[in-house]
């Protein structure tokens, strides 16, 4: 399937050259063996090495830095890339010790420079391979938001405060991959990115254009490419096409692989009788998810109860209740006008990990 995939798109001699250095950067999230549809399918991984190889690559390197707080190494360990990377004779770059260079935005909107490794900027090819997962902060994580991998941790943190969407599309402004591999093969769905159910697609999207490829990814998945912000961004911004009327589908018919993932859709009115006050106007998917995805972790956990006794405001026309019920909290740059008349929490979306510490902190005092 993954040779067909690639010949579709004129094959991988049309991007790899004798003697190139290619790095594979797939999503390692956290370690998570890829059936729970976590991370990328390390057979996968392993079929784009070895055909890289065949291509004539000197250099075959899987990348990847884990998210905030998870261990890289680890997750190379269990996702089993530790030994394929010995069997196909592949380099493991953990993409958290490198050296970074700082590299300069042109047309970058809300970043102008962005710290990259160095062995990322030096490598001739660039093959993506995200999984096909749902997420906290958008309807879907695909290509484009994978490439979020590469950079520092604070960068990682810092993208929230600068606006998520643009930032992810400024940082492909300098890091588009040359092609993108949707791993859909095991993807995830409800509470992505890392506590959804797995799916068994048995699917995979190729392509040179990343946005073409999670606009067909979102459309497969049952979503509205332009509900996912980075996407519609990237295609306004000329990154890509995101027209999926414009895009050639070729190889399985659109609509027989089409499969919707499910969403977590909460109705907040609900927790009132908990003691738990919500309030959203206007609220884009970013802050909408942010806080779905809040509200169900601590829910899973049974630590509901932090958010007790306050009234919880976000998006882009709320205000403040008439009849304030208990202590205001403000989520969001959308709120920042009020950040005088209770606690404010910055981000465009903020990180769902913020808003819970900044409730577990409360709960302490
Ligand atoms: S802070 Fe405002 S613009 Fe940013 S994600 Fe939330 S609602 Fe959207």
């Amino acid at each position: 399937a993954l040779r067909k995939g690639l010949d579709l798109i004129g094959g991988l001699e049309t991007t790899i050259c004798r003697g190139d250095t290619v790095i594979v950067k797939p999503n390692l999230i956290k370690p998570a063996h890829y059936k729970t549809g976590i991370t990328t399918n390390s057979i996968l991984i392993k079929a784009i090495c070895k055909m890289t190889r065949e291509e004539g690559a000197k250099r075959i390197i899987i990348a990847d830095g884990s998210a905030v707080g998870y261990n890289t190494e680890k997750a190379f360990d269990e996702t089993g890339l530790r030994d394929i990377a010995k069997d196909v004779k592949a380099e493991l770059v953990n993409f958290k010790k490198s050296e970074w260079i700082p590299v300069p935005i042109p047309g970058g909107k809300v970043i102008h420079r962005i710290k990259l490794p160095r062995i990322f900027l030096e490598a001739d090819v660039v093959i993506n391979v995200p999984v096909m997962k749902t997420h906290d902060a958008f309807p879907a994580t695909l290509g484009l938001k994978n490439i979020k991998g590469v950079i520092q941790e604070e960068d990682k943190k810092r993208f929230h405060k600068w606006g998520l969407s643009q930032a992810i599309v400024d940082l492909n402004k300098v890091a588009f991959p040359d092609i993108t591999i949707i791993d859909g093969t095991v993807g995830m769905e409800g509470l992505g990115p890392t506590h959804g159910d797995p799916v068994n697609l048995g699917i995979i999207i190729t392509s040179k254009d990343t946005v073409a490829a999670d606009t067909v990814a979102a459309t497969v998945m049952g979503i509205d490419p332009m509900e996912i912000e980075y996407v519609k961004l990237a295609k306004e911004q000329g990154l890509g096409c995101g027209d999926i009327s414009k895009i050639e589908v070729v190889g399985e018919k659109l609509n027989s692989v089409i499969r919707p993932f499910k969403q977590v859709r909460l109705d907040f009115s609900k927790y009132r009788e908990r003691g738990i006050f919500i309030h959203e106007k206007g609220a884009c998917s970013g802050c909408r998810h942010t806080m779905e995805a809040l509200i169900s972790n601590l829910e899973r956990e049974g630590n509901l109860d932090i958010l007790k006794g306050y009234s919880i405001i976000f998006g882009q026309l709320v205000h403040i209740p008439d009849k304030l019920e208990g202590e205001l909290v403000n989520i969001g740059v959308c709120t920042k006008k009020y950040k005088d008349k209770g606690y404010y929490i910055p981000g465009c979306p903020p990180h769902p990990e913020d808003i819970t510490l900044f409730f577990q902190e409360k709960r302490k005092k």
